[in-house]
């Protein structure tokens, strides 16, 4: 669709979301391509571009919620993503996970938040 010139579809476009930077793609390239760079690149185009779905304003509220604190407090993303209905509906799960500890109640901190914000301020002059 990129090569073709339909942006509109392409920045419409949930698949677009589903990437999860892993990176695979681009390891794997026998050309070297850097596929996952050209998906980060549409995203940010969408998010430019004022596209408003879902998925960019998931994206938003999990990039908000990172520069704040570094560490992603996952009820705070599921309250601010869904509200009270995605609490209700998620809240057996989130016990279960921090029963075996793999979810904090309190939100967490960076170790050193002050070189957290001086790499985070490198990044968002790129
Ligand atoms: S497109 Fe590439 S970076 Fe994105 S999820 Fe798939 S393999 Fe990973």
């Amino acid at each position: 669709m990129v090569q073709r010139g339909e942006w509109e579809k392409v920045l419409q476009s949930n698949t677009l979301w589903l990437c999860t930077s892993c990176q695979i793609c681009t390891s794997r390239c026998p050309r070297g391509v850097r596929p996952s760079d050209v998906i980060e690149a549409v995203k940010a185009i969408a998010i430019r571009e004022g596209i408003n779905n879902d998925s960019t304003r998931f994206h938003q509220i999990f990039v908000e919620l990172i520069e704040k604190r570094g560490i992603l407090f996952e009820p705070e993303l599921i309250h601010k993503y869904g509200g009270l209905p995605a609490m209700r509906q998620q809240a057996l799960l989130g016990v279960q996970l921090a029963l075996r500890g793999k979810l904090s109640l309190l939100p967490a901190k960076v170790k050193d938040p002050q070189k957290f914000s001086q790499a985070l301020s490198k990044v968002s002059k790129k």
